[in-house]
């Protein structure tokens, strides 16, 4: 089956045999281990050894937003939520919940944010501390700039927090490049193309110790995360972690650096996007954004306006035929996503388009070449 989900992507066959064994969490031998893989991790995300720290925590992606919110934002604090889709309305939803005060900051998903947008709502409102984006919004597949968000943050004298989940490892982020930014977040599941299990927050140390204590809940506490680190050791976790993803993580960072790194990941399924994209086209599949506007991760197409065409059924031909999509949309009107990351390549999207066009003549939905 060839998975195209923006999460959980399609693993390589090494990546997944490399769970079928028995850990124990505490030997040093998966310690060492560990402590690569966080060292690594940092240093993707452009953070620099005794200054930033990889902070994982278990769980989905969205334990890890969440902790990220009630470590860095004060309690009944407030944080302005850049919020051009369903990630963006998830983080708003997190912090309020979590007992913060979300201010939306409302973006049509088919375009990024503007810094000056962002800049105007924070001059609007001193109370803000925080800036919460999503790097790439996996709802429609637009993709805001951390850096050029970030540089109005730090204007401003605010402080920003990055869910980078759907594009850490592919889109380029340079934490030492951002100091006005608490933490960026991913898991182990997206880009880098390990399992799913774990999330992962790298933050500045120092900031994240002042921190500790102050999540209003022990589990979700990422300074209570690095606390620990720094006093049983990098290799040790506080609770009992999934293993077997992560030690399957550590052989997707093998894959993932022999690859070439962030450069050529984000080359690969910047080719896939195009490959599908176009051809999609030529199966008169309209996408949702306009070109420019298209980032790598996730094509969205306008579902066809025709009798025969429901998603539920168009999924299902696709499976039958060896291709598993996305089977639901977030965007306002009927979308049909398809993920362009994982471990597939252009000729997967080759093959994929030919279950597409076989699909949409099994349910007569006639094809207009655009
Ligand atoms: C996938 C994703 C998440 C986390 O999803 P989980 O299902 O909780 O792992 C968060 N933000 C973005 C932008 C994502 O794409």
């Amino acid at each position: 089956m060839l998975l195209l989900t923006p999460g959980p992507v399609q693993t390589r066959p090494e990546t997944r045999a490399a769970m079928a064994v028995d850990i124990a969490p505490w030997d040093p031998d998966f310690g060492r281990e560990y402590t690569m893989i966080r060292e690594r991790v940092r240093d993707i995300a452009g953070g620099m050894a005794g200054v930033h720290a990889t902070l994982p925590l278990q769980g989905a992606g969205h334990f890890v937003v969440e902790a990220a919110i009630r470590t860095f934002v004060p309690s009944a604090g407030r944080i302005l939520v850049v919020s051009n889709g369903a990630y963006g309305e998830r983080m708003t939803r997190l912090a309020r919940e979590a007992g913060r005060e979300p201010v939306v900051l409302a973006v049509p998903d088919t375009r990024g944010v503007l810094a000056e947008e962002v800049a105007e709502a924070l001059a609007a409102d001193p109370a803000i501390s925080h800036v919460g984006m999503v790097y790439s919004e996996t709802g429609s597949g637009v993709v805001n700039d951390p850096a050029a968000v970030g540089a109005a943050v730090r204007a401003a004298g605010r402080r920003l927090i990055v869910d980078a989940v759907s594009a850490f490892g592919a889109l380029p982020f340079d934490l030492k490049a951002q100091p006005e930014c608490d933490v960026v977040l991913f898991t182990s599941n997206k880009c880098l193309e390990g399992l799913p299990g774990i999330g992962f927050a790298v933050c500045p140390m120092e900031r994240t110790r002042e921190r500790a204590g102050l999540a209003g809940s022990w589990s979700f506490d990422l300074g209570d995360v690095l606390r620990h680190a720094e006093r049983s050791g990098w290799g040790s976790f506080r609770f009992t972690p999934p293993v077997q993803a992560l030690h399957a993580f550590g052989v997707a960072m093998e894959a993932y650096l022999a690859e070439g790194g962030q450069p050529a990941r984000l080359a690969r399924y910047t080719e896939n996007m195009r490959v599908l994209r176009a051809g999609a086209e030529r199966l008169g599949l309209r996408p949702y954004l306009d070109a420019a506007h298209q980032g790598p991760i996730i094509l969205t197409l306008h579902q066809p306006e025709a009798p025969g065409f429901t998603l539920a059924g168009f999924v299902e031909a696709l499976k039958r035929r060896g291709v598993l999509i996305s089977n639901f949309y977030t965007t306002p009107t009927p979308t049909i996503r398809i993920g362009c990351i994982g471990a597939v390549t252009p000729d997967d999207m080759r093959f994929a388009l030919g279950a597409m066009a076989g699909v949409l003549d099994e349910l007569g939905v006639t094809r207009r070449a655009a």
